[in-house]
């Protein structure tokens, strides 16, 4: 297929096209049909203030910006940004906020989130409230005047819970409230939380996005001009942008995002009914499962379930280590998405700032493991899961 022309219109493309394509026409010097990486920090102006578009790369770099308008694009928004990470693009969002403001979010978030919003937002007089978002009574009550923001993930982490993000928005716009949705573990290959009605997707584009596990990066996309506006400013003003080889890190992941996600995710729906029938096996929290409480919106709201899976092993603490040791295949790590399948043990790794009790509280067990279905065969994934299961047993 011949490159894209730069004024081919994105209008009725698919993601997959999109993904290859969006914000990434041939370079107009050179042809040359991948995004060059521009290292420049500075750009001529043919005088003051007259220039192409560019004039310091902390506000404007080509390369990040091809990767903020393909993001854009993919999420259905109008307006990407993109940080050097997904906690820089969390923070810069938060900024937004002023003192006496509150931030009402969901009660199972990314370790490093609830850390922001407990631990650094919260001292500067910008408080948090974290609720099981399910309960949307409990939601319209738990808004105050003072509530600005509401933060969630869905499916969640690590319990894999799905939050109704069109009944939130309803909730939301009613209030005035801007709705944000950290879509890092469905991607828009699995959902698409603007059309749902959010104000802005949050992305930590080292997961799915990126895929690789070879970079770390985060994003904002919005479709809302004036906030976007402001987000720009934020970005620039803050300075927690990505480096232009990054970007063109993420933008190179991104061209194979739909292949990956739809692989991941059938191979962790096989991986996830197995695990359920096996005898060493307690619970198995996993959208795709007819055992899972929240399957019936998982089916309205996403394309497929995705590859996280949330485990609940018999024996424990020391059932859980000794299967993590036994992995050959999984690697034990942090982190997730990537082509490679990870395993971890969230209550002493990922989620180890969130306090004992509310773990406790959330089912965060110490024979809870959370397993990042990769690309590798599925068959031989699930012969690596069984042998570990097996030598646990013993
Ligand atoms: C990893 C992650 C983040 C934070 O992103 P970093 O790139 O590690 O800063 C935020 N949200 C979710 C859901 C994540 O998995």
């Amino acid at each position: 297929m011949a490159a894209m022309k730069p004024d081919r219109s994105y209008q009725g493309l698919a993601l997959d096209t999109l993904a290859v394509h969006a914000g990434q026409p041939p370079d107009p010097v050179s042809g040359a049909v991948m995004t060059p990486i521009v290292l420049a920090s500075t750009f001529a102006q043919e005088r003051p203030g007259q220039h192409k578009g560019f004039e310091y790369s902390r506000s404007g770099n080509p390369t990040r910006k091809a990767l903020e308008d393909c993001l854009a694009t993919l999420e259905g928004g109008t307006h990407g940004l993109a940080f050097s990470s997904g906690s820089a693009a969390t923070a810069t969002l938060l900024h937004t906020l002023k003192p006496g403001d509150e931030v009402l979010a969901g009660d199972d978030l990314y370790g490093g989130t609830f850390r922001l919003l407990d631990k650094v937002m919260r001292p500067m007089g910008i408080g948090s409230r974290f609720l099981d978002l399910r309960n949307l009574d409990a939601v319209r009550e738990a808004i105050t005047p003072k509530t600005r923001m509401m933060w969630l993930e869905t499916p969640t982490n690590p319990m894999l819970k799905v939050f109704d993000v069109a009944a939130l928005a309803t909730i939301a716009r009613e209030r005035g409230i801007t709705l944000v949705v950290d879509n890092t573990f469905a991607t828009p290959v699995l959902q698409r939380p603007l059309e749902l009605g959010a104000h802005v997707v949050v992305h930590s584009t080292t997961k799915y996005l990126n895929g690789h596990s070879d970079v770390v990066g985060g994003a904002l996309v919005t479709a809302d001009g004036a906030l976007a506006e402001r987000l720009g400013f934020l970005q620039n003003a803050i300075g927690a942008i990505p480096s232009p080889f990054d970007c063109y890190m993420v933008l190179r992941g991104l061209k194979t995002l739909g292949v990956r996600v739809r692989a991941q995710s059938a191979s962790a729906s096989a991986i996830a009914s197995r695990l359920e029938q096996h005898a060493a096996v307690e619970r198995v929290f996993y959208p795709g499962l007819a055992s899972h409480p929240d399957r019936a919106l998982a089916e309205r709201q996403m394309k497929g379930p995705g590859a996280m899976i949330t485990v609940v092993l018999r024996g424990g603490l020391p059932f859980a280590e000794t299967f993590l040791e036994s992995l050959q295949i999984f690697s034990c790590a942090e982190s997730l998405g990537g082509v490679e399948s990870l395993a971890e043990h969230p209550a002493i790794m990922t989620h180890a700032s969130i306090p004992a009790e509310a773990r406790a509280a959330l089912g965060i067990s110490d024979g809870l493991v959370r397993l990042s279905v990769g690309l590798e065969a599925e068959a031989d994934l699930w012969g690596d899961i069984a042998q570990a299961l097996g030598r646990a047993s013993r």
